[in-house]
């Protein structure tokens, strides 16, 4: 292990949330380094092929940013392709100093602040911000271990296209964003398979357009995109938001949709597994002959970070507008609901990165 390099503020992961704090960091003449296990931009390049944005363009900006999808309808949701060419624009305008295959494995406090250990050597910093977010690791029930070993296992992190699918029958677990939008996927290639089932529980679906208006469009309007968890309302979704039951409405096309338009067979939750079969609240699904995508969502991790007062009961940090409590100089970027709902979109992330901007400028005495 090297000795300490010296930084007034670390940022750790280098999604759209790093390189924005690294642009308003760099903005204010504050020193930093953005440190990214993998390279830049990995949670976003390395979704499915045909992923589609669930959000609609003009909401997908950062300070400091080129347009996103700047030749299509601003109402549109864009494709992988232009999410990944947005980034890469983007990092190539703010060009931060970004240490690239250093993955942190501890964070702590320290006499100079904090001190972040990493696979690449150490760094002392003043400030630390937590940029790692909201999918870390996918998680798959603990059922899983008990399907026969002739079934097909993969996440929806490591589901790519369909392709990639030997089998006859696909079983999609989860019919939340994720799970309802891999689903579709197969769907444009329904040729391959036999049987494209979906299993989950009742969701709600977001539908694209009410009475000819964009559904996020009217959502803007009367301000349930920007709520502050501070307010009434915006208390009571941060409650629902954060536990996994329901937490979310799912954009269209949802389970009934894929179902009509497809021939999708949905089925119940997913309960056990007997013999060669997996039941669930709904129809069987027979194991033979089939792959499993689980789209049961992503946690976080945080487990690296010496947190004073640990963690909420919904897995969250402790803190208040991203400033964590009673921990001096640790920040966090890109939360569930950090400030307000759309906290964990890039359209959220903005101005939550602009507050703590602010708020780090103060810690570490660099305030114009
Ligand atoms: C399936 C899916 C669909 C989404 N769709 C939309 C959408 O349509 N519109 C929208 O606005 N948002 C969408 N989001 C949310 C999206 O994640 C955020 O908008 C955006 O990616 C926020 O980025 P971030 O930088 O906070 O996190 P991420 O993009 O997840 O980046 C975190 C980075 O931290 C790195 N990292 C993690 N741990 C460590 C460590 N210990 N050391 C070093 N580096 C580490 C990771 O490798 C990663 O590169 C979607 C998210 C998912 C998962």
């Amino acid at each position: 292990m090297t000795d300490s390099n010296n930084v007034d503020v670390v940022i750790i992961g280098a999604g759209p949330s790093g390189i924005l704090m690294s642009h308003l960091l760099g903005r204010r003449g504050i020193s930093h380094v953005v440190l990214e296990r993998e390279t830049a931009g990995w949670n976003w390049l390395t979704l499915w092929d045909g992923f589609r944005m669930n959000t609609l363009n003009w909401m997908n900006r950062l300070p400091g940013s080129p347009e996103f999808a700047p030749r299509q309808d601003r109402n549109a949701m864009a494709l992988k392709r232009d999410a990944v060419r947005w980034f890469e624009d983007y990092l190539k305008s703010v060009r931060p100093p970004l240490h690239e295959h250093t993955e942190v494995t501890h964070v702590a406090p320290s006499i100079a602040g904090w001190q972040v250990v990493t696979s690449e050597g150490n760094w002392s910093a003043r400030a630390v911000v937590i940029c790692t977010g909201i999918s870390r690791d996918a998680i798959v029930p603990k059922m899983a271990e008990t399907l026969p070993s002739s079934v097909c296992q993969l996440t929806s992190r490591q589901y790519k296209n369909p392709a990639q699918i030997e089998t006859s029958n696909v079983l999609v677990v989860g019919s939340g964003a994720s799970g309802s939008q891999i689903c579709w996927d197969l769907c444009k290639d329904k040729k391959r398979f036999a049987q494209i089932y979906l299993a989950g529980s009742d969701v709600k679906i977001l539908p694209h357009h009410v009475l000819g208006i964009p559904t996020l469009n009217i959502m803007e309007k009367i301000g349930m995109l920007t709520v502050s968890r501070d307010s009434f309302l915006g208390s009571r979704m941060y409650k629902k938001f954060l536990s996994h039951e329901r937490g979310q409405p799912t954009p269209s096309p949802g389970p009934k949709q894929l179902a009509a338009e497809y021939g999708v067979t949905v089925v119940g939750r997913v309960e056990s597994v007997q013999g060669a079969k997996l039941y669930t609240t709904g129809e069987a699904v027979p194991t033979d002959d089939l792959t499993i995508v689980w789209a049961t969502g992503c946690r976080t991790d945080y487990s690296f970070i010496d947190l004073p007062d640990g963690l909420e009961t919904n897995g969250q940090p402790r803190h208040h507008r991203g400033a964590a409590e009673n921990a001096p100089g640790l920040f966090f970027l890109g939360l569930k609901f950090q400030h307000a709902a759309n906290s964990h979109t890039l359209m959220g992330i903005g101005p939550d990165g602009e507050y703590l901007a602010e708020q780090i400028a103060i810690h570490v005495g660099q305030r114009n």
